[in-house]
């Protein structure tokens, strides 16, 4: 027998199967459960438990902390339940949840961004429009190609989609983007995904944390705010190893001429000799800059696992609480691998 479940912020009572998690319920029964991963690494589908028995199947800390897990949020991807029960969207006053698409896009255009990213344009052949808030991604599936996540870098209601793809040598996909995908090339898109979306609501301060190709949804956080009015602060650090991997800087210069509250601080970690820049890891200009305090703050940072994770514990440091700090870790196979040894399966 299956167990009734109801979702506070969606307004929806699904049933799951015997060992199904509410997650692939909600799915299955057509219900906009927000989503990321689907291995319990990124956290989108976190909720709170407000009343049954659950079982989790392993997950990582990133996704979900011992803290969070103690006051009663749970994963939906991983949590299987033991009965009736009900659960609530965090935050479901704040975030938007839009319909799920399956589409057919082709590519406009292609070029190169800087040396290992490429800017990949495409247009909604079938299947749009994809309605999205800034900071989401999508799941592009090239022919013959296992799907992977890229984050929209364009901002919501523009009718072209932009992505900024890293190469990743030795990855299944990003070689045949850098070398072989073309203007006119077709693939599937399904989407939009995550969490780490910019609040709209929020009228305090912004705090934005690009590393490398991070900037992708960084940049549609960033032009959302200001292209809507936003007048506060917004600050946004841009990570990279050397001058070479910098890019975007005037696009957002002009930005910043037109919106005197926007500033941009490139950050490079691994200068080719002297530089006027600012140098370090972003971490380090974070501790250093915003130690006078976060109140009021939301931060969305977006790029490597490694400079995600070590920001968001400055920021936790530094006072932010997790609910105002928006994060996606572009995780790769490989990054997937390691967490699933250490978590033993
Ligand atoms: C939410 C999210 C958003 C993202 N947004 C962006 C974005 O906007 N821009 C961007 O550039 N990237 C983004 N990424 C990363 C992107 O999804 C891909 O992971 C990345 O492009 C690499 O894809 P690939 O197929 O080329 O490499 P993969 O095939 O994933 O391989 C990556 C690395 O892992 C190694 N590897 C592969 N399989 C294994 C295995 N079984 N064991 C050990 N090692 C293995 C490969 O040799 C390679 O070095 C995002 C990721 C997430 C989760």
């Amino acid at each position: 027998m299956g167990h009734r479940i109801t979702i506070a912020g969606l307004d929806a009572t699904i049933e799951a199967e015997p060992g199904e998690t509410i997650l692939d319920a909600a799915l299955r029964g057509g219900v906009a459960f927000p989503f990321g991963c689907q291995s319990g690494n990124c956290g989108a589908c976190k909720v709170a438990l407000l009343s049954g028995g659950i079982a989790l199947h392993p997950y990582s800390d990133f996704a979900l902390e011992e803290g969070e897990r103690l006051q009663g949020l749970v994963l939906g991807c991983r949590a299987v339940p033991m009965g009736d029960c009900d659960v609530a969207l965090l935050e479901s006053a704040d975030w938007e949840v839009h319909p799920q698409r399956d589409m057919k896009c082709r590519v406009v255009s292609i070029d190169d961004a800087t040396h290992d990213i490429r800017r990949v344009r495409l247009e909604i052949l079938e299947g749009g429009p994809l309605v999205f808030s800034a900071g989401q991604y999508a799941s592009l599936a090239f022919p013959g190609l296992p799907p992977r996540d890229y984050s929209m870098a364009n901002a919501p209601g523009e009718a072209i989609l932009e992505f900024h793809i890293r190469l990743v040598p030795g990855g299944a996909v990003t070689p045949f983007v850098r070398e072989r995908l073309e203007a006119g090339d077709e693939l599937r898109v399904r989407g939009p995904m995550g969490t780490a979306s910019w609040r709209k609501r929020h009228a305090g301060p912004i705090l934005a944390v690009a590393g490398g190709s991070g900037l992708a949804p960084i940049k549609s956080i960033v032009e959302a705010a200001l292209a809507s009015g936003a007048r506060q602060p917004v600050r946004l650090y841009a990570g990279a190893r050397a001058e070479r991997d910098l890019y975007l800087l005037d696009h957002l210069a002009a930005l910043a001429a037109r919106h005197t509250n926007l500033e941009v601080v490139p950050v490079l970690s691994e200068p080719q000799g002297p530089t006027a820049r600012r140098t370090g890891f972003l971490r380090d200009a974070l501790r250093a800059d915003l130690a006078g305090g976060l109140e009021g703050w939301k931060a969305y940072l977006a790029g490597p696992p490694v400079m995600v994770e070590s920001c968001v514990e400055v920021l936790d440091e530094l006072g932010m609480r997790r609910a105002d700090c928006h994060a996606d870790a572009f995780y790769t196979e490989a990054d997937r691998q390691v967490m699933q040894q250490a978590m033993g399966r």
